[in-house]
C-alpha cells in the first residue's frame, strides 16, 4: 500500500499508508490527543476525523482549544436537534441548520407552530441521544440515489438543495447519526464524531421562518438553540440573555414612555416627549463633538429623481431597499437611504479649491430603508432612521490627518458614553477598482493614524469594499455584547461617478476622496444600545427627567412648584408629582422610572426652603439647599459624570 506523508502542525511529520484516517493518526501522536479531538483541518480545510488522508497533506487536529470547535460544536447540535425533532414529529421535513455567531437554528416545516412544551421535549430527547453517544458518520451516495430516497421520504427541500449545491458532482455527502432510521441529512460536514461531545446546549425559541428566508416561498418553523464547549460557558450565556431580556430597549421604551410604534408605520418609531428630548439631546451633543472639529451641518432633499440614484449607482444595485414613489409629473423618485449622493450635488454646487479641503458635511435628516416588515425590530431594524452622518471630502494626502482626527472623535464620544469599544481595519479585497498604488497610499496612512492615534485594532485583510478601506468600531455594553456602530469608509469611486472636482495647489483639477463617517450609526439603532446599556438609568445630562420634586401633601405643593420652576430656570429637566399619593409610593414610581434625583418637600423643606434628595438607587442624600443642589446637578451634567 502506498504511503502518504503527513505534515503536523510543529513541523515534524509522519508517513502512514494513503487512506488512513486522521483519527488514527491522532492515536498514534498520543491516545489522549484521540480522545480530545473532535475534527481535523487537512491541508487548510476542516474535516472530520473518518477524513481519509490519500495525499501528502499538512494536519492539524481541532480540540476544545481551537478555533474551529465552537462552530462545529453548534453546527453538530444543530442535526442533533433535527433528530430530536423527526423523531417526535414524525413527517417534519428539515431545512437548513446552520452554526450562528450566537448559536444555531434549524428550519422546519410541521403542521403547526412549535409551542414551549415541544420545546422541552425536544431539548430532553437531545439529551437522551447524547447520552447514547451515537456516531456522526458521513456516507457518499450517488447523487440520484439521495435524491430518490429524499423525495421518498417527503423531503423536497432536501433534494431542492442537492439539485442545487452538487450539480455535476457523481456523489454527494449525507450524514446520519447512528442509522438512517435515527436520523439522516444531506450535509457537506464535518460534524463532531458521536454526540456524547455534545454536553452544553439549550434549546431557546422558535419563531416563524420561511424557507431561504423568502416571505413568498414556503412556511417553516424555526427553533433557536445554543450550544458551548464548557458548561459554565452555556450558563454565562444564559444568564447574559436574561439580563438583556430585563434589558430590552423594545419593554424600557414602553415603560419609560420614550417610544412608540403602530401598524400603520411598521418600522418608524413615535418618539414621546421623552424619547424626543433624549433623542434632541444626542443630537445636540454630536453637533458640540464635530461643529469644534471643522464640520458644518446641511439639510439636503429626501426625496430625489432616480437620475441621481443611477449616478451613485444604487438605482442598480440598491433600488429593492428603497421606497420609490412618482411625483406629479410621472418622474420615478427615490426617498434617500443614505446622504452620500445628495452631499456629491452639495459639493458640485460650487466652485472648489483645494483650500476648501477638508470639507466636512454634517447631517442628520431622515433616511428611508424599505426592509421587510418580517425582519423589524424595535429600534434596531427600521425603515425610518437618521444617522450622524457626516462626509468628509479630502485629498489624497489628507487621509490620514484627518482619520487621526475621525479616531480622537470615536475615543471622545464612547469615552463620554462609557463604551469600551475596539477598532478593526478592513484593507483591500480580492475584488476592487482603481489603482493598486492608491489603495496601497491609503491603507498606509489608515495604519500610521491608527499608530498615532495609539489606537489597538485587528486586521481584516481583503474584508473593505471595492471602492476603499475601512475602518470599523464595534462597542461593548455593559452586559458583554458587541455592537458595530461607528465606521470610517475610504470612497475613492463616488466623488469619480459624480465628476466632482477640485483646483488643486498645483492649479489642476483634481478628484477629492470622501470619507463616510458616523460615530453613533443610526440614531435610533444606537439608541437602543444605549437603553440596554444602561437599563434604562441615563447619566444625568442624558436623562430625559432629570429630577423630580415630590411633595409629601398638597399643602406643600406650592413649594414644590416653586422648586421646580427653579430647576427649570436653571436648565433643568424637572418634573413634579403633584399626584394625591403617599409619599413611598411617589419614590417608587420614580425609581421605576429611573429619573436620577427624586426632590422630597415637606414641613421641614418648605419652612427651610431647603429639599430632601434621593437617588434613583434608593439612597437618602439628605437635606439641601435648592442652590447647592443645583451647583451639584449641574457641575454633574458638564462632567458626564457616568452612573449614579
Ligand atoms: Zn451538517
Ligand atoms: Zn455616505
Amino acid at each position: 500500500m502506498s504511503q502518504v506523508t503527513v505534515t503536523l502542525p510543529d513541523g515534524s511529520s509522519r508517513n502512514v499508508p494513503a487512506g488512513t484516517p486522521v483519527r488514527d493518526v491522532a492515536a498514534q501522536i498520543s491516545p489522549g490527543l484521540a480522545r480530545a479531538a473532535l475534527a481535523a483541518v487537512v491541508d487548510g480545510k476542516l474535516v472530520d476525523l473518518s477524513f481519509g488522508i490519500d495525499k501528502d497533506a499538512a494536519v492539524r487536529l481541532v480540540t476544545d482549544r481551537s478555533p474551529e470547535a465552537l462552530p462545529l460544536f453548534r453546527h453538530s447540535t444543530a442535526h442533533l436537534l433535527a433528530a430530536a425533532v423527526t423523531s417526535l414529529f414524525p413527517g417534519a421535513q428539515c431545512g437548513i441548520g446552520p452554526a450562528t455567531d450566537e448559536g444555531f437554528f434549524y428550519d422546519f416545516v410541521v403542521d403547526r407552530p412549535f409551542v414551549p412544551e415541544d420545546l422541552e421535549r425536544i431539548e430532553k430527547k437531545m439529551k437522551d441521544l447524547a447520552a447514547e453517544d451515537l456516531p456522526y458518520e458521513r456516507q457518499m451516495w450517488p447523487r440520484e440515489k439521495a435524491k430518490e430516497f429524499f423525495t421518498t421520504r417527503g423531503e423536497p427541500l432536501k433534494v431542492q438543495l442537492i439539485e442545487e449545491k452538487t450539480a455535476g458532482q457523481q456523489d454527494v455527502s449525507c450524514y446520519t447519526i447512528k442509522d438512517p432510521q435515527t436520523f439522516i441529512d444531506f450535509c457537506v460536514g464535518p460534524h463532531v464524531p458521536s454526540t456524547g461531545k455534545l454536553k452544553a446546549f439549550k434549546v431557546l425559541s422558535a419563531s416563524n421562518a420561511y424557507w431561504k428566508g423568502d416571505a413568498r416561498n414556503q412556511p417553516m418553523q424555526r427553533i433557536y438553540g445554543t450550544a458551548f464547549l464548557a458548561e459554565k460557558d452555556l450558563k454565562a450565556y444564559l444568564t447574559q440573555i436574561e439580563e438583556a431580556k430585563k434589558r430590552d430597549h423594545r419593554k424600557l421604551g414602553r415603560e419609560l414612555g420614550l417610544f412608540t410604534f403602530h401598524q400603520w408605520a411598521p418600522g418608524a418609531a413615535f418618539w414621546l416627549d421623552k424619547g424626543t428630548t433624549l433623542y434632541n439631546t444626542l443630537a445636540n451633543y454630536m453637533r458640540d463633538v464635530l461643529f469644534p472639529a471643522g464640520y458644518v451641518e446641511v439639510k439636503t432633499p429626501l426625496i430625489y429623481n432616480k437620475a441621481l440614484w443611477e449616478t451613485s449607482g444604487h438605482w442598480t444595485h440598491y433600488r429593492q431597499n428603497m421606497f420609490l414613489i412618482e411625483s406629479a409629473d410621472g418622474d420615478e423618485m427615490g426617498v434617500k437611504a443614505m446622504n452620500c449622493p445628495g452631499h456629491m450635488l452639495v459639493f458640485a454646487s460650487d466652485g472648489r479649491s483645494y483650500r476648501d479641503l477638508p470639507l466636512r458635511l454634517h447631517e442628520q435628516t431622515p433616511l428611508h430603508r424599505n426592509e421587510a416588515s418580517g425582519v423589524l425590530s424595535g429600534l434596531t431594524r427600521v425603515r425610518q432612521f437618521s444617522q450622524d452622518d457626516a462626509h468628509c471630502f479630502v485629498t489624497q494626502e489628507q487621509i490620514g490627518d484627518e482619520v487621526e482626527r475621525l479616531l480622537g472623535l470615536v475615543q471622545k464620544v464612547y469615552g463620554d458614553l462609557g463604551l469600551p469599544y475596539e477598532a478593526k481595519l478592513s484593507t483591500r479585497p480580492p475584488e476592487f477598482l482603481g489603482e493598486i498604488a492608491t489603495w496601497d497610499s491609503a491603507e498606509a496612512q489608515l495604519k500610521a493614524a491608527l499608530d498615532k492615534a495609539g489606537q489597538r485594532y485587528t486586521l481584516n485583510e481583503g474584508d473593505g469594499a471595492f471602492y476603499g478601506p475601512k475602518i470599523d468600531f464595534d462597542v461593548t455594553d455593559a452586559i458583554g455584547r458587541k455592537w458595530q456602530c461607528a465606521t470610517i469608509q475610504l470612497d475613492y469611486q463616488l466623488p469619480q461617478r459624480f465628476g466632482l472636482k477640485y483646483n488643486g495647489a498645483d492649479n489642476t483639477e483634481h478628484t477629492p476622496i470622501v470619507i463616510h463617517r458616523a460615530i453613533f450609526g443610526s440614531f435610533e439603532r444606537f439608541i437602543a444600545i444605549l437603553i440596554e446599556h444602561y437599563a434604562g438609568a441615563f447619566p444625568l445630562w442624558l436623562a430625559p427627567i432629570q429630577a423630580i420634586v415630590l411633595p409629601i401633601s398638597d399643602r406643600h405643593l406650592d413649594y414644590a412648584g416653586s422648586v421646580r420652576g427653579a430647576l427649570q430656570a436653571a436648565g433643568l429637566r424637572a418634573d413634579l408629582d403633584d399626584r394625591q399619593e403617599k409619599i413611598g409610593y411617589k419614590i417608587r414610581e420614580a425609581q421605576l422610572q429611573k429619573v436620577p434625583y427624586m426632590l422630597v418637600v415637606g414641613d421641614r423643606e418648605s419652612a427651610e426652603h431647603t429639599v430632601s434628595v434621593r437617588t434613583r438607587t434608593g439612597g437618602d442624600q439628605g437635606g439641601s439647599s435648592v442652590s447647592d443642589f443645583l451647583a451639584k446637578a449641574k457641575d454633574e451634567i458638564d462632567k458626564k459624570v457616568l452612573g449614579s
